[in-house]
């Protein structure tokens, strides 16, 4: 089709009009203008990238561009290229700046709530277990269930961690992840820790929705094992690190329930059994690969006995959904980019949030856009920034180099400065080449500059120079950005709420009426 850019060349001179920069965006605003979507969908794929604000989408996207071989600044991360997008608002309706269970509760319920607390309301008292009776909200996860789709929900983090335990628990506190969690207090008053909840799921869900019939979560996996075990050595998985790797003070262990609830299900805890899941006939999927966090992915191939990518698990999980012909929503946290940035190691968090755009692909190549809606998007922002006049191709994580110049420039004291930065933190440290992030915690705090001449700022052991002092650094404030494509996706755009998500997933879905 003809249009306005087109008829406008005779008049511009050649190096306008021929240069790639002028045709190569002519040519996407024609596409941008002829797509045309259906409004229903008969799946929903969730991707929240926790604590992937739009800086690190700019970071992640150039460091990808340029481990690729190119300058890296023109490139896109694979759900940048959707066609539709919106800015979120994420503060939670007690907190300016808000935290990953609030937000989520936000994103599964269609209604924003407190800081700290899963899937109630927001009358709820943080900590105190008689507030949840009446204060429970139902969730997209459980609406999905009801309708007979199937579910699943997978995380790189602890599965009992703040996103991915909205989808499935009501919580007064997101750290009652077990009973050890958990103050007599709330066990006595009759609250369930949050593993507890996520094997009961279908129990708890039949008994709170008067004549419902569910099946339960078909697709489980993340890390968290420690959670589900009892704090006995005798049951130690046979990959455990610590000398005891259950936490449960109960005796329970919640991977055999599970079993016996699901006998025709696959437990899986590493990478060799995970991989000799069969997709094709699987029924119910549930995996925790990891006592505490799975590994960050620049880390994962020291995972004791391996441990599946965030890729990887997204593929098996949307292979066995797919069994079902009413369809299915799944959610997917990258848990680890939050982790990577209070860490102050932007190389972690970038590295993750370039294998979370893998994942989005793999569901791009494993589904067709007239019937899947794909939703990307975070809970909330860190406060990490790209600063400087770096050249163009400057390394992200390396120093600051201006147009036309080949060293570092120098700051006011004298000394250079890399790119990216956080506002708090831990601060500078060079850990070399180690690649578990989470190292830093046991340097202390080296808030402030740091001579950086001979510092290999870009080695996966660097963790960038912080301004304020504190012990992990911070979520931001600033809203962050929701990609979608699919049936639905249109009305994503403008500047929403983060409650809007679950709206967006309901008018897709209709969760709320009949088959
Ligand atoms: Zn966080």
């Amino acid at each position: 089709m003809a249009i306005a850019t087109h008829a406008a060349a005779a008049v511009l001179p050649s190096n306008q009009s021929n240069s790639p920069w002028y045709t190569d965006a002519a040519a996407t605003t024609e596409t941008k203008t002829t797509a045309t979507t259906p409004t229903k969908a008969k799946n929903v794929i969730l991707f929240v990238g926790d604590g992937m604000g739009v800086s690190t989408l700019t970071a992640a996207r150039i460091l990808q561009g340029q481990q690729n071989g190119n300058s890296g600044e023109e490139g896109y991360l694979s759900f940048e290229t959707f066609p539709h997008s919106a800015l979120v608002k994420t503060y939670n309706v007690d907190a300016q700046t808000p935290d990953s269970a609030g937000t989520m509760t936000a994103m599964m319920s269609g209604v924003k709530s407190d800081a700290g607390v899963l899937g109630v309301a927001e009358n709820i008292v943080r900590g105190d277990c008689t507030t949840v009776s009446g204060n429970e909200l139902i969730t997209a996860i459980e609406l999905a269930e009801i309708k007979g789709m199937s579910t699943g929900i997978i995380s790189t983090a602890r599965i009992t961690h703040a996103t991915p335990a909205a989808a499935y628990a009501k919580s007064a506190d997101r750290n009652w992840e077990d009973d050890g969690d958990m103050p007599t207090a709330a066990k006595e008053a009759g609250c369930e820790d949050i593993a507890s909840q996520l094997v009961n799921f279908e129990a708890n869900l039949e008994a709170r929705i008067a004549n419902s019939d569910v099946d339960g979560l078909d697709v489980v996996m993340g890390g968290g094992r420690r959670s589900f075990l009892p704090k006995d050595a005798a049951f130690n998985s046979s990959d455990a690190l610590s000398s005891v790797e259950g936490d449960r003070t109960d005796g329970r262990d919640l991977t055999a329930e599970w079993k016996t609830r699901y006998p025709a299900g696959n437990y899986v805890f590493d990478q060799s059994s995970f991989d000799a899941v069969d997709a094709s006939t699987a029924s119910k999927l549930f995996g925790l690969f990891n006592e505490s966090h799975m590994q960050y992915e620049q880390d994962r191939g020291n995972d004791v006995a391996g441990e599946p990518s965030l890729t990887q698990m997204t593929s098996k999980a949307i292979d066995i959904l797919n069994n079902n012909s009413k369809g299915y929503l799944l959610v997917v946290e990258s848990g680890r980019i939050d982790h990577g940035h209070h860490a102050g190691s932007a190389y972690s968090a970038l590295t993750d949030a370039i294998e979370l755009s893998n994942a989005v692909q793999a569901a791009v190549d494993a589904t067709n856009p007239e019937e899947t809606l794909i939703m990307v998007t975070a809970d909330h922002s860190h406060v990490f920034t790209i600063a400087g006049y770096p050249k163009r191709g400057n390394p992200i994580l390396g120093k600051v180099v201006a147009v036309g110049e080949t060293e570092p420039t120098n700051a006011a004291d004298g000394m250079p400065y890399t790119t990216v930065g956080y506002t708090n933190g831990l601060g500078f440290h060079d850990l070399g080449a180690e690649t578990d992030a989470d190292a830093v915690y046991s340097k202390g705090n080296q808030a402030g500059r740091a001579d950086l001449g001979s510092v290999d700022t870009e080695s996966s052991g660097f963790h960038q120079e912080a301004l304020i002092p504190l012990g992990s650094e911070t979520h931001a404030g600033e809203d962050i950005s929701l990609h979608a494509r699919g049936p639905g996706s249109q009305f994503v755009h403008g500047v929403i709420e983060q409650n809007m998500v679950f709206h967006m997933i309901n008018q897709a879905l209709d969760l709320l009426t009949g088959e």
